[in-house]
């Protein structure tokens, strides 16, 4: 009897962490990417952007994954979708992040402050989403996808890192990064990150002039790296060999006046409303 109760309650775990786990390709993905395409070109149209067509864009998509092995692709099956979709970004509006999705989306604003590869057609429409394909019918896998590095890195990035190469290769002018300065759990600048890995590379040195590296510091979280230490010199290093300009901030007043919004009691935060008022700047 007791064993019988504990083989239950081992099935009734595995059954809950297998359904935690495995998750497939979103359900009513084919709807979400047209009416997000549509949407977006409609009703968004965040800035100058060229029309498509989202039915054959869904088609080329579809081409890119539907009927193949999650792990055998690569950046080649997603070109054609993305060619497709790609969009020029105009001068100083590109910005990227990375462990800062919030609060760069906050800043961004919908791609009418700077635009985010999520501001973009393709990122817009792709946020979230989650697909994989399969040899036998319907060709899309709708009951579990690989798990976030199940596969070789090749096709874990195939998708994401195109895209981020792409969006960040049309860049010009002065480009924003915001990244992480309070996380205990990774570094500021990771080197394992797409930034590092895809945005940073594909920046052209002859088209972007500057970039302008905000520190974000969560508001009553100690700054556990800073502009000055960590793995910022780093990134400084990086940018500087790769043939462009630099600056960094830690916090700068915008972004601290964003972070306020969800702190407005917080010490740091009145301190800056009173010094606001009487007309002094501490910050930035
Ligand atoms: P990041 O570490 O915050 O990761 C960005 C995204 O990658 C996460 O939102 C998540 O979707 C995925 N990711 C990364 N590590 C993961 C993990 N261990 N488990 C599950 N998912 C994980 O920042 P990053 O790597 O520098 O990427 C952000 C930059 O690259 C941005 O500038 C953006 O342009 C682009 N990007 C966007 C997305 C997206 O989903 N919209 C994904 C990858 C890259």
């Amino acid at each position: 009897m007791g064993y019988n109760i504990q083989v239950l309650c081992f099935m009734f775990l595995v059954s809950m962490e297998a359904s935690v786990l495995a998750t497939g390709t979103t359900p009513g993905i084919q709807d979400i990417f047209l009416g997000r395409c549509l949407a977006y070109q409609e009703l968004l149209k965040p800035y100058p952007q060229t029309e498509v067509n989202c039915k054959t864009l869904w088609s080329t998509f579809n081409t890119s994954f539907a009927g193949k092995e999650p792990c055998s692709l690569t950046t080649k099956d997603y070109s054609d979708f993305i060619e497709m979709s790609l969009t020029s970004i105009p001068e100083d509006k590109a910005m990227f992040w990375s462990g800062t999705y919030r609060v760069a989306h906050d800043y961004s604003e919908s791609g009418k402050r700077f635009i985010t590869l999520e501001d973009t057609l393709l990122g817009y429409i792709m946020n979230g989403l989650t697909w994989c394909g399969q040899k036998a019918p319907p060709g899309i896998n709708y009951q579990s996808c690989p798990p976030y590095n199940g596969c070789p890195e090749t096709a874990s990035t195939a998708f994401w890192g195109k895209a981020s190469s792409q969006f960040a290769s049309q860049a010009k002018g002065t480009v924003i990064i915001l990244l992480d300065g309070s996380n205990p759990a990774r570094p500021a600048y990771s080197t394992e990150s797409y930034f590092a890995k895809f945005e940073l590379p594909s920046l052209s040195p002859t088209e972007v002039k500057m970039v302008d590296v905000y520190v974000v510091h969560d508001i009553n979280k100690p700054y556990r790296e800073t502009c000055e230490n960590g793995t910022l010199p780093t990134l400084q290093q990086a940018i500087k060999d790769h043939g462009i300009d630099y600056r960094c901030q830690d916090n700068p007043q915008s972004i601290l006046h964003l972070l306020c919004v969800d702190s407005p009691g917080s010490v740091l935060c009145r301190m800056m409303k009173r010094f606001h008022r009487n007309n002094i700047t501490i910050f930035g």
